[in-house]
């Protein structure tokens, strides 16, 4: 049963000590609007009558069991977007309290996921000497015909354009814009002020996610799918580095 929590801290449970512990910190990043919190909702099973009577929540508890075995995630919706001149600490303590992170773009909105592989910088910084699992989620996966982020590299050209219109813009041509991240080998473009290389016309998030590191999942947080899919390969990848560190 899901259990929606009001707080959490670094100290609550969960470290990169090695030890079991049978709780983890996964931590939401991703701009706002691409889904957190309805993937959050999905997870913990929230259902909309239940939504403002919690409304100020930032963390679902739940107990999953995967091959067998159960394990108890808490699942930290808190992320805020930047703000101009204001202390970061809140990101940064974000950053720093999470077992695993889960780093969610739009497939609608290739904006976001140039951020995604923005925060994938920053965790790599900020948690450089160790092995947290990190997974990048495309969420929308049901808005098709509004994609701007390809799964494999196809080239959205040929994209069918919708019957009727999308939330958001579909752009007339591919968008050329500077990487920053996912879309470039690590470490291109980053010496001595050079200009990084444009992105591949629309990018391709699973070569991204896997140079970087991620594992990678398209989810509909809206159909419920591929959302205990998601949280499963958490499960799965905390126990790999477990078992890492044990043997
Ligand atoms: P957050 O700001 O990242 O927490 O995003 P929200 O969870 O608040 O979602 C922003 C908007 O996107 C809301 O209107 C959601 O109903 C909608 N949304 C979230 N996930 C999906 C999805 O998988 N498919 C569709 N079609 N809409 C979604």
């Amino acid at each position: 049963a899901a259990a929606p929590r009001g707080s959490w801290s670094s100290e609550s449970s969960g470290s990169s000590s090695g030890c079991w512990e049978p709780q983890y910190r996964v931590v939401l990043l991703g701009d706002p609007g691409v889904g957190k919190t309805s993937l959050a909702n999905a997870f913990a099973g929230v259902q909309e009558r239940d939504l403002l009577e919690q409304h100020g929540e930032v963390a679902y508890e739940r107990t999953l069991s995967v091959d067998g075995e159960e394990t108890t995630l808490l699942v930290i919706d808190a992320w805020e977007p930047e703000r101009r001149g204001e202390e970061s600490w809140h990101r940064s303590h974000c950053l720093q309290v999470g077992n695993a992170y889960v780093i969610v773009y739009s497939i609608t909105d290739h904006g976001s996921f140039e951020s995604a592989a923005e925060l994938r910088i920053q965790l790599r910084s900020m948690r450089q000497a160790e092995d947290i699992p990190i997974i990048l989620v495309g969420n929308k996966s049901d808005l098709v015909r509004c994609r701007e982020v390809s799964v494999e590299g196809k080239s959205l050209q040929n994209h069918v354009p919708s019957l009727s219109p999308c939330p958001v813009s579909v752009p007339v041509s591919p968008p050329r814009v500077p990487c920053r991240g996912f879309c470039c080998a690590p470490g291109a473009g980053d010496a001595s002020g050079a200009v990084p290389p444009p992105c591949p016309p629309l990018a391709e998030a699973r070569a991204c996610a896997m140079m970087f590191d991620c594992k990678f999942i398209e989810t509909s947080a809206a159909l419920q799918h591929n959302v205990a899919e998601l949280f499963e390969g958490v499960v799965r990848q905390l126990r790999l580095r477990l078992e890492g560190k044990e043997a």
